[in-house]
This record gives structure tokens, sequence and C-alpha cells, in this order.
């Protein structure tokens, strides 16, 4: 009798997320939709942040995927920052650059367990720049993860290179975007700060290109079909490979969980669920704007009063969710004048569910570049109110090039705090009926949002694009371990400064007794020297 050939060992993957909720919960759906092909999974996360994903990670684990979390530890004591803040959606906007200069703190930790365990592949956050070196070290490839699209990523590298924004005499005065697919026209108010001054990021920006330029690729939620013109010209500027996996919302849809529990499931949230929800159901189709700023967003009192006027006088049932605590900025009256027309929540709302609710019809949206992704996923028009970082930009992907929305505000908006208009009332509310109206500007993005609504679904069924990006990325994965030597591999890896690895890592603490023995390289090491699974899914610590 012949023998029977034991099957191949699942590849391993590590994802590490950046500390912040928008970076963190597409990582999380992509290192979900890896598990549901079969890859063994592992988050690497830090406690508070584990808190915003462990529900999701725990029920696709009790649905049989391979996936958990590692914890490690967040560098409090070295940054200064209070224990438990690890996340930019933990400070006020303006302190969020304190998360900035405490990451690279973590390297250490990063090194040390990447070493330890020896995944088969790394998918790190663009701003862990260092898992490139150590796989580089453990010659095993490494992905960059963008939570931006394409788009914002080619704009950002078009100013980098091209300095146009430098030329211009003020920081209203229109400049062409160079080389782009699209001609693309910005002011310098509305550029990311690290690109107006000298911010942490800014400063990390050739740590960054050096680290992406050693990378297989770019890992990146979104579909080709909205951004193969970008995925060319970041190809032909960066010499970089580009893999689409998303929308991640909705390839991850039914992978192992319930999309309700993304990024949120404490009681709050739990409750804000329930409500959000059945509120819907008794409202009529298409006629609910849904108002949300994603995770980290804050406005003055005076803006959100006149937001809450505007939503009034539009006149459309509205679903508003309000991270800002207090309520001094409430119009007097506006509970009693809207009841039963609009809902204002506090705190964390279900947003995937909301935006594919029947009764919504149109996204009033600060432009992050996971919300732009969940609006056009919904097929829903969109008013745009960009705040900071690359939101300016999104929103001319939004507006100007997908045509399926209209900004809030007409005059030129900033980055910057100190530098924004507030938006008033009856600008807010003209700009929702825009969108809300019949008419036929309000049909036309209604028609091509539906449009890009299908287009994005079809993309991660079954032999869509994305479907397949992902495919193709994990057979690159395989393909690197199968056929290609280490000292190849590294050749590929592109010609990398060389780094010092740090031994004064900060012990993790396990979570589970079980798994503690997993934590050491002797028992992670099988007879033929291949590391073995962490264990059962769900968490480390
Ligand atoms: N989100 C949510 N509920 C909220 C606020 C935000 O589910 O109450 C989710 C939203 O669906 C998106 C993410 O948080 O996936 C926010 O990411 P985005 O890139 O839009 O904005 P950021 O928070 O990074 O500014």
């Amino acid at each position: 009798m012949g023998s029977v050939e034991a099957p191949p060992a699942p590849l391993r993957v590590f994802f590490i997320p950046f500390f912040a909720t928008g970076h963190m919960i597409p990582l999380v759906d992509i290192a979900r939709l890896f598990a549901a092909r079969g890859v063994d999974s592992t988050v690497l996360v830090t406690p508070a942040n584990a808190a915003l994903i462990q529900a999701t990670v725990d029920a696709a684990a009790d649905s049989g995927l391979p996936i958990r979390t590692l914890i490690y530890p967040f560098p409090s004591s070295e940054s200064g920052l209070p224990p438990g803040v690890e996340n930019i959606s933990a400070l006020p906007p303006s302190e969020s650059y304190k998360i900035d200069v405490a990451t690279p703190f973590v390297r250490p930790a990063h090194d040390r367990l990447l070493r330890l365990h020896r995944p088969d592949a790394v998918v790190a956050d663009v701003h862990f720049p260092w898992t490139t070196f150590v796989a580089r070290d453990l010659g095993v490839p490494r992905f960059t993860f963008q939570a931006l699209g394409l788009f914002p990523v080619c704009m950002m590298n078009s100013l980098f290179t091209n300095l146009p924004h430098l030329a211009v005499a003020g920081d209203d005065v229109p400049f062409l975007v160079p080389n782009l697919p699209h001609p693309i026209h910005m002011v310098r108010r509305e550029l990311p700060d690290f690109l107006r001054g000298n911010t942490q990021i800014g400063a990390a920006m050739d740590d960054i290109g050096a680290a992406e330029s050693g990378s297989l690729g770019v890992v990146v939620n979104s579909f080709v079909e909205m951004e193969s013109a970008y995925a060319e010209y970041y190809y032909k500027t960066c010499n970089m490979r580009s893999w689409f996996v998303g929308p991640v919302a909705l390839a991850a849809a039914g992978q192992g969980s319930s999309l309700a529990t993304r990024g949120g499931d404490d009681p709050i949230a739990a409750a804000n669920r329930a409500r959000c929800l059945s509120w819907l159901d008794a409202k009529e189709p298409k006629s609910v704007v849904y108002v949300c700023f994603g995770s980290w967003s804050q406005f003055t009192g005076e803006q959100l009063r006149e937001m809450a006027l505007g939503l009034e006088v539009a006149g459309h049932p509205f679903l508003w969710v309000v991270r800002d605590g207090g309520d001094e900025w409430m119009p007097e009256g506006f509970e009693q004048r809207v009841e039963g027309r609009g809902l204002v929540v506090r705190g964390w709302a279900p947003q995937v569910a909301i935006l594919a609710h029947a009764a919504v019809g149109g996204f009033v949206t600060h432009c992050g570049w996971n919300s732009v992704l969940e609006g056009v996923s919904a097929g829903l028009p969109m008013v745009t109110w960009p705040l900071s970082t690359e939101q300016f930009m999104n929103e001319k992907l939004v507006v100007g090039v997908l045509r399926v929305g209209v900004r809030a505000a007409e005059g030129p908006g900033s980055t910057l705090e100190e530098e924004k208009a507030v938006v008033d009332a009856a600008e807010l509310a003209r700009a929702v009926g825009r969108v809300m109206d019949s008419g036929e500007e309000a049909e036309g993005m209604k028609r091509r949002a539906r449009e890009s609504g299908k287009t994005a679904r079809a993309a991660v069924k079954e032999g869509g694009s994305s479907h397949k990006g992902l495919s193709d990325l994990i057979e690159e994965i395989r393909a690197w371990h199968t056929f290609s030597h280490p000292s190849s591999k590294m050749m590929a890896h592109g010609a990398l400064s060389s780094v010092n690895s740090s031994s004064s890592m900060s012990p993790e603490r396990c979570h589970r007794s079980c798994l503690l023995a997993d934590l050491t390289p002797t028992h992670l090491s099988s007879p033929g020297g291949r590391p073995e699974s962490l264990g059962s899914p769900r968490r480390i610590e």
C-alpha cells in the first residue's frame, strides 16, 4: 500500500492593526476572510483595543474559523499616556498625535512576537514599518495594509513627489494634483496635516516608504472596478503591487459573525443596535438620512447646534450618531419637535447594518475611507463633510469621480480645527435635500450610487474581482513558501537597511493557562522545524 501524504499544514498569517478603530475594523475583517479560506489567522492587538474586536473574533472562532487575538502590552509608561488610552478615539482629535508618538515603542513587542511565533506571512499596518525588517530576517513575506484606498494614496504620493501645494500663493488657491488619472484640484487647507506641517507621521514618512518598498505589496480595502486606474498608477510610480480584497465589510458579512458587532459590543453598543434597527424598521423605504462622522471626530457645540437645526429643517427622517458628550448644544425644544422623525444616538452605532437597512436613503459622512466604501457598498448617495486627515481627498472621489454625492458646505474646508468655518443649518439642509429629494440631480446620483453598490457586491462574490484578489494574495504566500528559497526571497524583498532587534521586551500575559505553553519557542517547534499553531482560536494574552 502506498503511503498517504499528509495534507499541507495551513498557512499561518499574523495581522497587525494600528491603534485606530478605522484601521482595526477592516484589518480584522481581512483576517476573518483569510480564516474563512482556511488560513490560521492571528490578530496582534493591545488590551484596550482588543475590547473593540474581541466579540467579532470570538464569534468567528465559535463558528469554527481558525482565528484568534494575541495580546501585547501598549507602551503606556514609555509614551506617558494614561493606562487604557491606546486608540486615537480615546483622545480628543487635537491630541490624537500622542498615539503616533507612542507607536514606535511597540516595535520591540512586534519584533519579539514575530520572531517567537514565526508566521508564514505578516500583514501589518503602514504605521509599523519595522515589521518589514523582521519579516525579512524570518524569510517570510510582509504585506502593507493600507487602511485607505489607492485613490488618496496616489494623491498623497503625487503631492509628496511634485509638491504643487508649495507652489501656490495661498491656502485657498486651488492647484492641480499632477499626473493622476483624473484632473483633481485641491487647496492647501484641505490637505492632511502631515502635508501641511511637521507632524510625527510626516517625520516617519521616509521609514514608511522604505518599509513599503520592502513589502511584497499592499492589501487594499477597495475593489478594482472603482480604483483600477489608481492601482496602475501606483504600480507605475511606486513599483508596488496591490491586492484588492474589499469592500471588506461586504466580503466579511456572514464569515463567522454578524456585522452588527463590528467595532463595538459593549452594553451601550448592544442597546444602540437594537434601538436603531427597530426604529428603522418602522420607517418608509429610502426615507431616512443616516448621519455619522466615524470613530473619533468631534465638533464644537456651535457646529452641533447648526447640525441639529439643519437636520430638522431638511424635513427628512434622520438617524444621527453623536460622539460628543453633553447636550448643552441642543437647540431648545429640538427633541420634542423631531420626536418620531429623528433619532439621536450616543456612542457606537451599527453603521454597516444601518446603511444596509432598506429605510436608509442617504448618508451624511465625514468621508473616512471605511465610511466611503460602506456608503458605496450600500448603494447610497452621500453628503460629504470631511474633517481631517485624507478625508477631503476621499470627498473628491465621491463627488468628483463617482458623482454619487454633494458637499455639505460649498466653501473650502480645512483639516485644522482653528480654520474650520461653521457649516450653517441652511447649508446642510440644502445639501441633504439635494441627495434625498426627487429631481434630475438627485435621481442621477441615486442611480449611479445603486450601480456602484451593485458592482461592489459583485466584487466580493465568488468569481468577483476582490474574491479573486484574496485568492491571489493567499496563493502568493503559498507560492513564496513552496517555490522560493529564503535567500532569493530576501532579494525579492528588496534592499533594506539593517535594523537592530531589541531584546528588552515586556513579556505577554497568557489569557488561558492551556495556551501558556504555546507561547514558548520550544513548544512552537514541531519535529520538522515548522512552528505549530498557536493553539485553539480566540484570544491569547
Ligand atoms: N463605525 C461604526 N459605528 C459608529 C461609528 C463608526 O460602526 O458609530 C465604523 C464605520 O462603519 C467604519 C469605522 O467605524 O467602519 C470608521 O472608519 P472610517 O474610516 O469611516 O472613519 P474614522 O473613524 O477612521 O475616521
